[in-house]
């Protein structure tokens, strides 16, 4: 991949920001088989079924981060051993009806939940230098 932008150019903010970035691409990869692509048109999302997650590009270098880190928690809590018992109402195939029960809306609402604390996790993890109140503000969003 080319790069237009000098590594001298950058803030040293932006060298920090982008050498965490590799080490979740990493992680994604070689942990959870998920490779990881960015775009302006993207929203953030985790296909496990495809390995793939896909992350809208941001100024904001961070912000990009706790998102990535969340939707890494949607793919680990995606791997839990209880995951289909626990959201057996989240499973795609189900008759699309589903959507409209708060069972379905609790669910998802709980797996958001889980990812964050997912995404703390992993961070904590990989001792990732963010800023991680800044993160708990995103969450609540
Ligand atoms: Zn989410």
């Amino acid at each position: 991949m080319a790069k237009h932008n000098h590594i001298e150019n950058y803030l040293p903010q932006d060298i920090k920001y982008k050498t965490i970035f590799k080490k979740l691409k990493k992680y994604a990869l070689d942990h959870l088989f998920i490779e990881t692509k960015v775009g302006e048109k993207y929203q953030d999302v985790s296909d496990i079924e495809f390995n793939i997650i896909r992350l809208k590009k941001r100024d904001d270098e961070e912000k990009m981060l706790f998102y990535f880190l969340h939707e890494l928690g949607h793919v680990r809590v995606c791997l839990r051993r209880d995951y289909e018992t626990k959201f057996n109402n989240m499973i795609c195939a189900l008759d699309t009806r589903r959507y409209n029960t708060n069972a379905y809306r609790i669910g998802r609402l709980q797996e958001e939940i889980l990812a964050w604390d997912e995404a703390f996790e992993l961070a904590k993890e990989l001792r990732l230098k963010i800023d991680y109140e800044r993160m708990e503000c995103e969450k609540n969003k």
